[in-house]
């Protein structure tokens, strides 16, 4: 990589801003299925076209969620609710049951009833069956128990969980899109509003439906001089209802970023510019479609993902994922010259865990400040691009440009 001066630097970070207000500015999130998943792709291919690269394009399926307003009618009283990402639609009345823990839902036994779920078993996120990376057998288990009671609907009282959820309060506790029961989601306030009605008849209003759609994962290349690969990965997708600015906007742009400063350097290994499409998906298409494109990841010397960094006022945190001694004097020497990215806590959550998983070392870039972040922004209309800082992300796109052909 070329030296970067002071005039390089804040030209990098307003191409930067240029990025994260375009990814914002297509009309809403970026939800894989949607066609504001495709625009972004679209914009993402062709900014790396222009920086002279090749761009593969697979082709994945993904359904879209289409959705509209959701209400109970209870004791006549409306209840606004969230309807469940990837909901079946219901128009129906039942009575309104209750289960806390998992033994009280293998208890259930009224059909076509409303369960309410809540307490205990509400406070996090079930696993969905068809989660690529890890899976939950309890989850599983209820998750069929429910659908063999064919209820009319079930609807979750849930809180926050930044863990699994980001700062939706309150997040949906069922996202599988085979799940076959109609689904929505209320606080817990509302929660306890229908604690209360238990036993009542309730009438569920969900519009939701999913179509078959389409979308696409991106693989640029700067083609090295010898075997081996080098991977820079920012998730591209969002959640639903958010502009995804921290998350992740600000890690595309860096991305595209890191790619303007290494286009037309000779590098060692080819860099791989991966724009991941569904890490805050259900099924994460993009990375799958990725994974199978790409087979084993044994060449691999490093992957660099970046997710959530660039946070108004935080510095950039770098975690490391078993590096070799190689590697690890690499990072540790781009470290000494960066003045916005420090070492930083272990973050195991995101795309660089699908190669740290598989034995491959990989660094994470994300913000010092991640407890404000996923605690009170991320997954959230709160993520928008005044939260993002374009010189932090210029430092960290530099950091990522002088490690990659380094190694
Ligand atoms: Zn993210």
């Amino acid at each position: 990589m070329a030296h970067v001066d002071d005039r390089d630097r804040e030209h990098l970070a307003k191409a930067i801003r240029g990025h994260v207000d375009a990814l914002c500015g297509l009309g809403g999130d970026r939800f894989p299925g949607t066609a504001r998943n495709r625009a972004a792709t679209d914009y993402v291919a062709a900014a790396l076209e222009s920086l002279g690269l090749d761009v593969e394009r697979i082709p994945f399926e993904a359904p879209e969620w289409r959705y509209g307003a959701t209400s109970l009618e209870v004791e006549g009283r409306t209840i606004v609710a969230h309807p469940g990402p990837f909901s079946r639609s219901a128009e129906a009345g039942g009575p309104l049951v209750e289960a806390s823990s998992a033994l009280q839902i293998e208890a259930l036994t009224t059909r076509r009833a409303v369960i309410l779920l809540h307490g205990e078993i509400a406070r996090s996120q079930f696993v969905p069956r068809d989660y690529p990376w890890y899976s939950d057998d309890t989850h599983a288990t209820l998750l069929a128990a429910l659908e063999s009671l064919e209820p009319i609907a079930v609807i979750a009282a849930t809180g926050k969980n930044p863990g699994t959820t980001g700062a939706q309060s309150p997040f949906p506790l069922i996202e599988d899109p085979g799940f076959r029961v109609p689904s929505a989601y209320v606080s817990l306030e509302v929660g306890e509003e229908l604690l209360a009605a238990v036993g009542a008849d309730a009438h569920v209003q969900i519009d939701s439906t999913t179509v078959s759609s389409t979308g696409t994962q991106l693989i640029a290349r700067l083609p090295g001089s010898e075997p081996g690969r080098i991977v820079i990965g920012a998730h591209v997708d969002s959640k639903p209802e958010t502009l995804g600015a921290l998350d992740n906007a600000a890690g595309v742009a860096t991305l595209l970023g890191a790619a303007s400063l290494l286009s037309g350097t000779a590098t060692r290994r080819t860099v791989e510019f991966v724009p991941f499409n569904g890490e805050d998906h259900a099924t994460s298409p993009g990375e799958v479609a990725y994974l199978k494109a790409c087979g084993d990841l044994s060449d691999v010397h490093l992957m660099i993902n970046i997710d959530d960094a660039g946070f108004v006022g935080a510095p950039t945190a770098c975690s490391e994922y078993g590096l070799d001694d190689a590697a690890r004097a690499v990072v540790a020497e781009a470290l000494s010259q960066a003045e916005t990215v420090l070492p930083g806590p272990q973050w195991p959550s995101s795309d660089h865990m699908i190669f740290a998983m598989r034995g491959i070392p990989a660094i994470a870039l994300t913000t010092q400040d991640v407890e404000t972040v996923t605690g009170e922004i991320t997954h959230t209309p709160a993520d928008t691009p005044d939260r993002v800082d374009e010189a932090l992300l210029a430092d960290a796109a530099v950091f990522a440009g002088r490690i990659a052909p380094a190694l």
